[in-house]
């Protein structure tokens, strides 16, 4: 159970009694009509990441990992989008006249766009945790960032104690200042909140267990509530209003964060698929439009290479398979009309690196070209390991008995060895290979292998490349190139394209089903 210690300030009162600007900021101020976005919703390859009312309008900004800002029935004041960025963007928040927003990055980078002040960042300076969110100061036209440990940083806004320096049962995810700037609030993934300055504690959902984790906090700026959001959607009201939620209802993307409107009669829901789920007296003013595999990161494995056969010496030498010692590689198998396996490999994987790049993911590739030695088999694995990837693919025909034909998903066994474990993807894997198991054999018409596995599907824990990998991954035999009909389609360019959409359909098949709420 957690509690937290309410330290009453008078400020609130002091600044109310003031009349200073922001308090309450929507039902003191002259509101222009927010007006729906026309057109066709604009499109992103990048996840959104959070959302800002304007408080000015009342309509709304999202803003995506790569620092892109989309406008709906707000005026749009600069983003970063197109500028490399060290770290992405992980919120926003907008000035208190709506005249302007900030953007925050996981290192703590700042930008500020439009009447927004550059006042500080915790940019370039080395933190603990990365930042997670920002909140405005409605009084000082200061802000402060937070981070996932709940160290908190104030620039030109009062510091009034954070969880930095304290154990947390799980990482803070976001903050939300109080409507007069006398206090602010962090909200952990489990729900628990922690309430500084004038803030006051109203409950929370630390202590219940949730379906899925808490991903932002706002707070009610008619009143001196809040509400947190789930990653499903759910919404939990504290002293606030309950106008709805996404609770209970499946959703595509996980929700990423959440707004109010400017009198606090409403509020919207962003999902990082951009949609946007609007409740109590928020219009609905349009959306972005997430590419499905946007912030996804897919690793594909051309088997072999083409120098590999004149380089025995390379290729030959004994590397860590986990736990056994593997050639580094091997040259591969061909048709009988000469058409090598690493060429197929290699065409392939680009194909299938053209369709996944379409979708949104980030593609890496454990060779650009078809012409060099190598690289070896544990080399492979660690390139996936190293990227994250959310799945990860060896492409690979066969070179088997002439009167057999198919195709063969090949998922990882489970394999401890010293230098391994990859019982962790042993899983996952499963499921990626069911998934391109059926994508496969549908989207090119071949048969499931009729001598090797069962169904298409084969477990093996003598294979480096899986034994090796951290991530969810599996190999795939794509044909028999030792027989005639099989060999033929190996050889068709359209055939080619068949099963680069096959092996597409079911990673991003399997993506989607992980990403769903
Ligand atoms: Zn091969």
């Amino acid at each position: 159970m957690r509690r937290t210690l309410l330290i009453l300030v008078g400020a609130a009162v002091v600044l109310a009694a003031l009349g200073v600007p922001g308090l309450r900021a929507g039902a003191s101020r002259t509101r222009r009509v927010a007006a729906p976005q026309t057109g066709p919703n604009p499109t992103s390859a990048s996840p959104v990441v959070g959302m800002a009312t304007d408080p000015s309008t009342g309509g709304y900004w999202e803003v995506t990992a790569d620092g892109a800002v989309f406008a709906f029935g707000a005026p749009f004041h600069g983003s970063m989008g197109g500028t490399p960025l060290n770290q992405p963007i992980v919120g926003m928040a907008a000035t208190p006249s709506g005249g302007g927003y900030w953007l925050v990055a996981a290192d703590g980078g700042l930008f500020a766009f439009g009447d927004a002040g550059f006042h500080g960042s915790m940019g370039g300076t080395p933190l603990d945790q990365p930042i997670v969110g920002i909140s405005a100061d409605p009084v000082t036209g200061g802000y402060w960032e937070v981070a996932a440990d709940g160290g908190l940083f104030a620039f030109d806004a009062p510091f009034l104690g954070s969880m930095g320096g304290k154990p947390l049962d799980q990482p803070v995810v976001g903050m939300a200042a109080s409507p007069d700037g006398g206090g602010y609030r962090e909200v952990a993934a489990d729900g628990g909140l922690f309430a500084f300055g004038d803030a006051a504690f109203h409950g929370s959902m630390g202590g219940t267990p949730l379906a899925r984790p808490v991903v932002g906090i706002d707070d009610d700026p008619a009143g001196t509530g809040y509400r947190e959001v789930g990653a499903d959607g759910g919404l939990f009201s504290f002293g606030a209003p309950f106008f709805g939620s996404m609770g209970g209802t499946p959703l595509n993307r996980a929700v990423v964060g959440m707004a109010s409107t400017p009198d606090g009669a409403g509020y919207r829901l962003v999902g990082a698929d951009g949609g946007i789920y609007a409740f109590g007296d928020a219009p609905y003013l349009g959306s972005v439009d997430v590419l499905p595999l946007a912030g996804l990161t897919v690793a594909i494995d051309p088997g072999h290479d083409g120098g590999n056969g004149g380089d025995p010496a390379i290729i030959d030498q004994p590397v860590d398979g986990g736990g056994f010692a593997e050639p580094c590689d091997t040259a591969g198998t061909s048709t009988p009309d000469g058409y090598t396996e690493h060429a197929f490999n290699f065409d392939v994987a680009t194909r299938a690196e053209t369709l996944l790049r379409a979708e949104g993911a980030t593609v890496v590739l454990t060779r650009t070209t078809d012409t060099g030695v190598g690289p070896c088999v544990d080399a492979r694995a660690a390139v996936a390991n190293l990227a994250h990837a959310a799945a990860a693919i060896s492409i690979h025909a066969d070179g088997g008995p002439p009167d057999g034909r198919g195709y063969t998903v090949i998922e990882p066994a489970p394999v401890v060895s010293a230098t391994s474990d990859n019982t962790a993807i042993v899983g996952p894997s499963a499921q990626l290979g069911a998934f391109v198991d059926a994508a496969f054999g549908s989207d090119t018409g071949l048969v499931p292998s009729t001598y090797d596995g069962t169904g298409g599907t084969d477990v093996r824990d003598d294979l480096g490349g899986l034994n090796l990998s951290t991530v969810p991954k599996v190999l795939i035999e794509c044909a028999n190139m030792q027989n005639a009909d099989d060999a033929a389609l190996t050889e068709s360019p359209g055939w080619r394209q068949q099963a680069a959409q096959g092996i597409t359909d079911g990673i991003e098949q399997f993506l989607l089903a992980g990403l769903r709420t």
